[in-house]
C-alpha cells in the first residue's frame, strides 16, 4: 500500500519524495494503528493523514480547532482535485445538509469538523457515515500544560472509546515533554506509535538584539523592512498599544502595515487577515493571538518587539515564518523593561511558579552565549549535536572576560546607596552622570560615583543584565524594581569570588544590515515578482489565497528552471496534473515572453546588423552603449553567425593582439591588453581581436 501512497503523493500533491518520517507515519496509519505525530510547523504533517484518507475506504474526520484554518485546508485540497468539506458554525442549514449528504454517501474523502460540532453529531448522523479514521490536528489543545488549552478537546477521549476500531492520528507542532505525555493520556492513545521529528527549522535564522532603545529599535526595524521589499512579515508586540504605534511609525515611512489585535472588530480583523494571506498586505503588527488561524507559507520574517512569555510561544511564533522551507529571518528584541512587565503580569496567581519558570527559560535563551538553536531544541528535549551556524551567536561568537571588577563596582554602588536604586540610577552613578535626581539624593558624593565612566550606558546595561542573570544581584519586583545584592553578590564583593561575563559588542551583523542599501532586483528576482503578480491575479479571480494556486517555493523553482511546457511544469515540486490543467497556460505564456525578452537582445542587434546598420547607429537606435553592441557582435560571431569583424579590427591589428595574447596568456581581463598597447588600442578592438583569436584556437 505504501507504493500507492507514493503515487498519491505525486499525483495529488505534485511532490516526488516523502520528507523524513512521512513515509513511516503513513505506513503506520495505513496499518490502522493509533499514531502520535510531533513535528515542527512546516514539517509536513497534513500529508500524514491526508494520504491515508485518500487510500482508505470511507471518510476521514479531521478535528481542527480553528474555523479559518479549516477553510484554507479544504480550499488547498480542492485546488489539488481532492474532495473535501468542512462542518462548523460558519455554515447555513442548507450548506450543512449538503455536507451531511456528501459525508453519508461517501462522495468526500475528508471532512474537517470543529470539536464543539463533533459532539453534537457523534450520536447523530455521524453514525451513518463510514468513518475511515480520525485525525486530531493541533493535539496540544487537549492539554492544560500546553499554551493553548481548549476544553472541548478533552471530550475527544470519549470519541476514541466510541469508535474502537477506527485508527486515530494526533498531530502537533508544540509539545514539551509534559504536554506530550498529557496528550497521550487525555486522548487515550496509550497504544499509539509516537513519531518525534526533529524540531529543528534550519531555514529560520535566529537573532536576538538586547537593550536597543525604542527610537533606535524602530529605525532598525524600518531599515530591516526596506531591505526586504515585498516580503511578508509579522511584528509581534506585547500590547495592543504597541501594535498601533509601530504600524503608525511604519506608515509614516510609506511602509504598508496594519495592527491586528483583539480590540478590533471581528470584521476588521478578518479583512486584515485576508489581505495578509492574499499578499495584498505585507506586514502585520500583532499581539500574539495573530497567526494561530493562518496557514500562510511565505511569511519571510518575524520580529519580536519584546521578550516573549515562554519558549513554546516564541518557537511557534517564529515558526510562522518560512513554512515553505525557504530561508527566513527572525529577530527578537528584548530589554530589562520587558522582563519587569512580564514578571508583573505573572505575579499573584496560582500559575505563577510555572509562568516564572517558563519566563526564566526564555530569558536564558535571550541571554545565550552559545548556539541559540541548541538551546531551543534542548528545551524540546532534543539533543542537537552541532552549532547551527545560522544564529547570531554562531555567526558572531561572544568573547568572555573577567567581570569581577565590573561586578564589584556595581555591587559597591548598590551597597553604598542602601540597595535603594534601580538599574538606570545605578548606571548613572557608575558613569558619573550629572542627573538631577542623582544630585538631589546626594549620590554624587559616594565613593563609586563615576568609577565606570569608561563604559557606555548601553554596555553597562549589557553587563548588569548578565549580572542579574548569573545571580550576582536581583531585582526586587515588589519594591519598585530596586536592585538587591544576593549571597553570591556578597561573595563577589567581599571574598573576591570570580564572575565571567561576555564582552559587550555591537554585533556587526546589525551594522551590515544597516549599511545595505535598498538593492536592485536580479533578472530572476524580477521574474519571480512577475510570477507572483500573475499568481495574485489568478488567486483573486478564483477567490482563494495566493499560496493555494502555487507556493512560493514552487514559483522560485519555476523562475529558476523556466518551464515552457506542461510536461516541464509537472517536474516542478508542488505541481500536479490538476494544477497544470487549471493554471499552466498563463504561466507558460509569461515564461515564454520572459525567455523571448532574454533571447531578443542579441537577435535584435543581429537583425540591425544584417540590414547593414553601423554599430554606432544600432547603439543609438537601441539606447545601448557601443561597448554593449560590440559585445553582442562578438557573441554572435563566436556563436557562428555570419559577422565580418574585420571591418572593425583589421588584420594587422589582430596580429598585434595575437602577439599580446602570447605574452599575457589570459583573456580574463582586457585591461592588461590596454596597458600593453599603452592605451592606444581601444577596448572594443581588443575585445573583437581576442574573439577572432579564440575562435581560431577552437578550430
Ligand atoms: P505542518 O502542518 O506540519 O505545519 P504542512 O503540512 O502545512 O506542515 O506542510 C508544510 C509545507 O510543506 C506545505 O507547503 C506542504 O505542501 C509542503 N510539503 C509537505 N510534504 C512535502 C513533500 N514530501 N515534499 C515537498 N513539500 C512538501
Ligand atoms: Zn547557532
Amino acid at each position: 500500500m505504501i507504493e500507492q501512497a507514493q503515487q498519491v503523493l505525486e499525483r495529488h500533491f505534485g511532490y516526488s519524495k516523502f520528507r523524513p518520517q512521512q513515509e513511516t507515519i503513513i505506513a503506520n496509519v495505513l496499518a490502522k494503528k493509533d499514531t502520535l505525530v510531533l513535528m515542527p510547523t512546516g514539517g509536513g504533517k497534513s500529508i500524514c493523514y491526508q494520504i491515508p484518507a485518500l487510500l482508505f475506504d470511507g471518510v476521514a474526520i479531521v478535528i481542527s480547532p480553528l474555523i479559518s484554518l479549516m477553510k484554507d485546508q479544504v480550499e488547498g485540497l480542492r485546488a489539488n482535485g481532492i474532495k473535501a468539506a468542512y462542518f462548523n458554525s460558519s455554515l447555513d442549514p442548507v450548506q450543512e445538509r449538503q455536507v451531511i449528504n456528501d459525508a453519508i454517501d461517501g462522495s468526500i474523502k475528508l471532512l474537517y469538523i470543529s470539536p464543539e460540532k463533533l459532539f453534537t453529531i457523534t450520536d447523530n448522523w455521524l453514525k451513518d457515515v463510514q468513518v475511515s479514521m480520525f485525525a486530531i490536528d493541533e493535539a496540544h489543545c487537549v492539554s492544560m500544560w500546553g499554551h493553548d488549552f481548549r476544553p472541548e478537546y478533552t471530550q475527544l477521549s470519549s470519541v476514541r472509546k466510541q469508535f474502537k476500531t477506527v485508527p486515530f492520528i494526533a498531530l502537533t507542532a508544540t509539545a514539551d515533554k509534559a504536554t506530550r505525555k498529557d496528550i497521550i493520556k487525555q486522548l487515550g492513545l496509550s497504544k499509539a506509535t509516537v513519531f518525534l521529528s526533529s524540531f529543528n527549522r534550519p531555514n529560520l535564522s535566529l537573532e536576538v538584539r538586547a537593550n536597543v532603545p525604542k527610537k533606535k529599535k524602530i529605525k532598525e526595524i524600518i531599515s530591516f523592512i526596506e531591505n526586504r521589499p515585498n516580503q511578508s512579515g509579522i511584528i509581534y508586540c506585547l500590547s495592543r498599544k504597541q501594535t498601533e504605534e509601530i504600524a503608525k511609525e511604519l506608515k509614516a515611512y510609506h511602509i504598508e502595515a496594519e495592527a491586528y489585535h483583539a480590540g478590533l472588530s471581528a470584521q476588521k480583523r478578518a479583512r486584515i487577515q485576508e489581505d495578509f494571506i492574499n499578499d495584498d498586505l505585507s506586514i502585520i503588527t500583532a499581539t500574539i493571538a495573530f497567526g494561530m488561524g493562518i496557514d500562510k507559507s511565505n511569511v519571510r520574517w518575524v520580529i519580536h518587539n519584546n521578550l516573549p512569555k515562554n519558549i513554546e510561544g516564541y518557537y511557534q511564533e517564529i515558526g510562522r515564518a518560512g513554512r515553505d522551507g525557504l530561508p527566513s529571518t527572525t529577530v527578537m528584541y528584548y530589554n530589562l523593561r520587558d522582563l519587569m512587565v512580564l514578571k508583573q503580569f505573572a505575579s499573584g496567581s496560582e500559575q505563577t511558579p510555572i509562568y516564572t519558570e517558563k519566563l526564566n527559560r526564555m530569558l536564558n535563551y535571550a541571554e545565550a552565549t552559545s548556539c541559540r538553536r541548541k538551546i531551543l531544541l534542548a528545551y524540546f528535549s532534543e539533543d542537537f549535536k552541532h552549532d547551527c551556524g545560522n544564529c547570531d551567536v554562531c555567526k558572531n561568537p561572544p568573547q568572555f572576560l573577567d567581570g569581577t571588577i565590573l561586578a564589584q563596582k556595581a555591587l559597591s554602588a548598590i551597597r553604598r546607596t542602601n540597595q535603594e536604586i534601580g538599574t538606570n540610577m545605578l548606571i548613572n552613578i557608575l558613569r558619573g552622570s550629572a542627573n538631577q535626581e542623582l544630585y538631589s539624593k546626594g549620590y554624587q558624593n559616594i565613593k563609586t560615583y563615576g568609577v565606570g565612566n569608561d563604559i557606555s550606558f548601553k554596555d553597562w546595561q549589557h553587563y548588569i543584565t548578565q549580572l542579574i542573570n548569573i545571580g550576582v544581584m536581583e531585582i526586587a519586583y515588589d519594591e519598585g524594581f530596586r536592585l538587591k545584592i544576593t549571597n553570591f553578590g556578597n561573595e563577589v564583593l567581599f571574598k573576591d569570588r570570580k564572575v565571567k561575563v561576555t564582552q559587550a559588542l555591537d554585533r556587526s551583523v546589525k551594522k551590515k544590515e544597516q549599511k545595505k542599501k535598498a538593492k536592485k532586483l536580479t533578472k530572476q528576482e524580477q521574474l519571480f515578482e512577475e510570477l507572483r503578480q500573475l499568481r495574485a491575479s489568478i488567486a483573486k479571480k478564483q477567490g482563494v489565497p495566493a499560496y493555494i494556486v502555487f507556493h512560493d517555493a514552487t514559483l522560485q523553482q519555476i523562475a529558476l528552471e523556466l518551464p515552457t511546457s506542461e510536461e516541464d511544469l509537472l517536474t516542478i515540486q508542488g505541481i500536479n496534473q490538476v494544477k497544470v490543467e487549471r493554471y499552466a497556460q498563463p504561466f507558460i505564456d509569461l515564461i515564454q515572453a520572459h525567455k523571448d525578452k532574454q533571447m531578443n537582445t542579441f537577435e535584435v542587434t543581429y537583425r540591425f546588423y544584417q540590414q547593414g546598420i553601423s554599430p554606432e547607429q544600432i547603439a543609438e537606435e537601441r539606447g545601448l552603449s557601443m561597448t554593449t553592441i560590440f559585445s553582442h557582435l562578438a557573441k554572435l560571431y563566436s556563436d557562428g553567425k555570419d559577422i565580418d569583424l574585420s571591418i572593425y579590427v583589421n588584420t594587422s591589428e589582430v596580429q598585434q593582439i595575437r602577439e599580446a595574447y602570447l605574452q599575457i596568456k589570459s583573456i580574463n581581463s582586457l585591461k592588461p591588453y590596454f596597458d600593453f598597447f599603452n592605451e592606444k588600442m581601444p577596448y572594443y578592438k581588443i575585445k573583437l581581436g581576442l574573439t577572432i583569436i579564440m575562435k581560431e584556437l577552437a578550430h
